[in-house]
């Protein structure tokens, strides 16, 4: 599972500030997308061979607490969540009461904690850090956040605290290519629209019980199951068998547990419900699930019961309030009665080949000069840009990488056409596609 590394520290030290310079590698995908605004508090970080989740705990806390509540509260929830706690610290304001109260927090806890500077730009690294050892957490890490200072030793930092997070072999192609299929699938959908239900209907009551693993706030189930001669693992976020043999409690919608499973899967089947339409919450997984590149498949759920003038409008709801999953195939299903559902695996498995998608360069190549003969790129000052080759860089979303002369300069509504494009001629459906330029000017 993918450690979590979380952000404690007085408001205004710089927290979001690091928070957006490590997590900005993932905005590509939902940077596109006008309206949808990324989850500012959960992220991903993928850099120098880091692999993470990353929490700042100052967007979790409310405007109400006065200053000491808040830093219990952050400094609590780092503990319970986190597998690495980074404490920050303004190096231009100096020691404060608070920063010492919440070092004993942290430090009575046994959590492992990294002490960071922040704001040191024009300082001298032994100046700052001198004011600092008395919280008793060591030797710091001196950053600038505003100017990217101290980043790769931060990040080298982290290596050496949590080996879990470092990267060490990026998996080959080749070496996964022999193995069958496992279609990883998780199943997300705020509490009550039907999760639960439909893991059911998809194994058949009596497999259910069989699964008898702990699981904590973070982790969701994983179940195995066949189904015409294809194996799949179930990603269960909703806890059906905590909840049908422990206790009858709701699970709560955890963000991070949303963030493990969308890590851990290839296709997530997001579920909606019929009777309420797309409402908020639905959109923050949407978002969550759009970021992470992930095949996705939407199943509205609850269509029993409903009148035919419902049902239109439920349609054009979610046409409306999701546009930026156009790409996934919506299936109305019911999965109390069972209608619907025998027809959902099989989109799953389309999604995921559309995912795992490989295609040699000289057929991206050549889609990418039928495109081009059919819709000219425009000119960038008086010179067209050029477009040479495409290459495949990536699957989960695929990643088609286009090289040429001044790329950089396509417009965003051309990038889009020529998405669409390979979309069409590939027949990919059901998984984000990604165009990425390079360029040799
Ligand atoms: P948070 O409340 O801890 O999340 O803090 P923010 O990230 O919102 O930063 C608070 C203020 O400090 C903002 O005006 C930032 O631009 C500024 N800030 C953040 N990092 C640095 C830094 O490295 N140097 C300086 N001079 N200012 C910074
Ligand atoms: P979860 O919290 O997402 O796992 O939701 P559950 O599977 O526990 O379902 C929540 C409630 O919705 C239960 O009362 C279910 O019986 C009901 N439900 C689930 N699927 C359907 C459906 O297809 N139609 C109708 N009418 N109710 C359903």
């Amino acid at each position: 599972m993918k450690p979590v590394i979380a952000l404690v520290g007085r408001p205004n030290v710089g927290k979001s500030t690091i928070f957006n310079r490590l997590t900005r590698s993932r905005d590509a995908l939902v940077a596109d997308y006008a309206g949808l605004t990324r989850d500012r508090i959960y992220g991903t970080v993928r850099e120098e061979n880091l692999d993470f989740i990353l929490i700042d705990t100052g967007g979790l806390t409310d405007q109400t607490d006065n200053m000491s509540d808040l830093m219990r509260k952050q400094a609590k929830l780092a503990i319970d969540e986190a597998d690495l706690v980074l404490f920050i610290v303004d190096g231009r304001a100096g020691l404060m009461p608070s920063d010492t109260d919440v070092a004993q927090q942290l430090r009575s806890d046994g959590k492992p904690v990294r002490l960071v500077i922040n704001k040191t730009e024009g300082e001298q690294r032994e100046m700052v850090a001198a004011d600092f050892y008395s919280l008793g957490l060591g030797e710091p890490q001196v950053i600038s956040a505003t100017q990217g200072r101290g980043f790769t030793e931060l990040l080298e930092e982290i290596k050496v605290c949590l080996p879990q997070a470092e990267v060490l072999f990026e998996e080959e192609d080749e070496a996964t290519d022999d193995r069958p299929d496992d279609i990883r699938l998780a199943v997300l959908g705020r509490p009550n629209v039907g999760k639960s239900t439909l893991i059911n209907r998809l194994l058949g009551e009596e497999r259910v019980v069989a699964f008898d693993e702990p699981g904590t706030t973070r982790d969701s189930i994983h179940i195995p199951f066949e189904k015409d001669g294809v194996n799949y693992t179930l990603i269960d976020t909703a806890g059906v068998r905590r909840r049908s043999k422990v206790s009858e409690k709701l699970e709560k919608f955890s963000v991070l547990k949303t963030l493990q499973a969308l890590e851990d899967a290839n296709v997530a089947l997001l579920v909606l419900d019929a009777h309420e339409g797309i409402v908020e919450q639905d959109l923050h997984l949407a978002g969550l699930i759009l970021e992470s590149g992930r095949a996705v498949v939407l199943a509205v759920n609850k269509w029993d019961g409903l009148e035919k003038s419902e049902r239109e409008w439920v349609a054009t709801n979610i046409e409306r309030r999701l546009p930026f999953m156009n790409f996934a195939k919506t299936h109305f299903i019911s999965a109390l009665h069972g209608s619907g559902v025998g027809l959902l695996l099989k989109t799953v498995r389309q999604a995921y080949q559309s995912a795992m998608t490989k295609v040699p360069t000289s057929r991206l190549t050549r889609v990418l000069e039928d495109a081009v003969s059919d819709h000219q790129p425009p000119l960038v000052r008086g010179r067209r840009i050029k477009f040479r080759y495409a290459h495949l860089g990536g699957k989960n979303p695929p990643r088609i990488i286009i090289h040429g002369n001044q790329t950089d300069a396509t417009p965003n509504s051309y990038k889009r056409y020529l998405e669409n494009y390979f979309r069409d001629v590939l027949k990919l459906q059901g998984t984000p596609v990604m165009i990425e330029f390079k360029t040799s000017d």
